[in-house]
């Protein structure tokens, strides 16, 4: 292939298609290279897409994509070892117009990669991209094995621990800016799905974790409720991970076993685990001469503890980096400045909105405290109501006896949870 491309895309997730079908849409021509067999092959999430971001760039996608259920039902469980509290929200008005959709990657991917292909892209998967090609200290193309492909713009969307980030120096790598996810799909009848989480048919739920799941390490366990399959998984937070010398793995079965965990799973059939790591606090430089990062590469996520949002910074920046690369075609200037014009839109747009607005929580949420003591509390609270055996108390003398000391602790943790998230 000898010709020169408009603009390559490195990565055909979510940033990458969405940059891709923008820029084919526009009638330029643009390459897409994939290192997985096919688009989502290698991909891992939750499974969780709000629907904010991609209904802007294909109006009612849920109609034509391969959706799996819209999320009507919002659980957070806070465990201990022997009991649980849950708070549970259901809002029919998420269903119209839809709120956010569990999805599976492998499928979803596929679809989305293919619109763009419909649109024009050229896609080509099962090429690992290995390296940028510079010309005069700015990028004009990539490296993959002995291939050299040239373009005006490389858009970086190959993903969190991005290669074209770091090759083009604008990244490094620290782990405690990282998250590592596990995940399991666990296969049910739909009938089972609807039974177990109280929903009525084409309606999902999202139900998160924290507490015991995560044996005080930062971080939750999260079920999502799709078609005829579950997935189930546990985030933490990569350094207290390895400092608590847990592995992975027992955490996962820890979590399966727990007895609130284990009755929503019983019966089901593992088919499918991976895992996949998360940038939950690590920025990176969004372009350079001849080169825009999108997605995860450029650590555009946000966590703010009940919403995760990836996808959808994903596609928004996918879709802000196509605008300006159209920008920079029409003044034929690729240099660092031009290109700017990209993260200007990013600030005008909830992206860089959002991730100003919580970029405490990060933070916060590695306090041990909100996976120790304050599921505990919530589940000893709620046990003395419950609980009938000789005179009772009034809900606030348990509360102070319970808190007894660490009242201050708490005081200032809500003010700092108010604050961040
Ligand atoms: C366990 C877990 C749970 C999550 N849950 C949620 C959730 O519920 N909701 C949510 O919104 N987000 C969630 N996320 C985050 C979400 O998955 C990411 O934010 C999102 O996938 C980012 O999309 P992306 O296109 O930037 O990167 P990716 O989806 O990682 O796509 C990058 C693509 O680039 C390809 N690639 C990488 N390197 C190369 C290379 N050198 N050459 C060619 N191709 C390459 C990869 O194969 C991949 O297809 C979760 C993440 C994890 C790990």
């Amino acid at each position: 292939m000898s010709e020169k491309f408009d603009a390559i895309i490195v990565g055909a997730g979510p940033a990458g298609s969405a940059a891709a079908y923008s820029l084919a849409k526009m009638g330029f021509n643009v390459l897409m290279v994939e290192r997985g067999k096919y688009p989502g092959a290698k991909n891992v999430m939750g499974g969780r897409m709000y629907a904010y971001a991609l209904n802007r760039l294909i109006p009612d996608f849920w109609k034509e994509a391969p959706v799996e259920r819209c999320v009507t039902r919002e659980k957070l469980t806070l465990l201990s070892e022997k009991s649980s509290v849950t708070l549970d929200f259901q809002d029919n008005e998420l269903l119209e117009p839809p709120n956010s959709f569990t999805i599976l990657r492998a499928k979803f991917d596929q679809w989305f990669a293919n619109k763009a292909v419909e649109a024009g892209a050229t896609l080509i998967p099962n090429i690992r991209v290995d390296d940028l090609l510079w010309k005069d200290k700015r990028v004009v193309g990539i490296v993959a094995g002995t291939d050299k492909l040239e373009a005006n713009v490389v858009i970086a969307a190959d993903g969190a621990v991005s290669l074209m980030a770091e090759k083009a120096g604008l990244k490094k790598f620290l782990a405690k800016e990282f998250a590592i996810g596990m995940k399991e799909i666990i296969e049910f009848s739909g009938k089972t799905i609807e039974d177990r989480f109280n929903l009525a048919s084409e309606e999902g739920a999202a139900q998160l974790f924290i507490g015991q799941c995560t044996k005080q390490i930062p971080g939750g366990a999260f079920i999502y409720t799709n078609k005829t399959s579950l997935s189930l998984g546990i985030v933490v937070y990569i350094n207290q991970l390895i400092e608590s010398k847990v592995e992975a793995y027992e955490l996962m079965r820890e979590f399966n076993s727990n007895p609130a965990i284990a009755k929503l799973i019983a019966g089901g059939k593992i088919v499918e685990y991976s895992a996949h790591v998360i940038p939950e606090s690590s920025r990176t430089g969004l372009f350079t001469d001849g080169l825009l990062v999108v997605g995860d590469a450029a650590g555009l996520l946000v966590n703010s503890g009940i919403t995760l949002m990836g996808m959808d910074m994903a596609i928004a920046s996918g879709m802000a980096a196509a605008e300006a690369v159209k920008i920079a075609i029409g003044k034929n200037d690729f240099l660092k400045k031009s290109l700017s014009y990209y993260e200007y839109l990013l600030k005008n747009d909830f992206v860089l909105a959002d991730m100003h607005t919580f970029k405490r929580s990060p933070k916060f949420l590695q306090n041990t405290r909100l996976y120790s003591l304050y599921p505990e509390l919530a589940c000893k609270l709620f046990h003395r109501l419950a609980l009938v055996k000789g005179p009772k108390k009034r809900l606030f003398d348990e509360f102070l006896e319970e808190t007894k000391g660490k009242k201050i602790q708490i005081i200032r943790d809500l003010i700092k949870g108010l604050r961040s998230l």
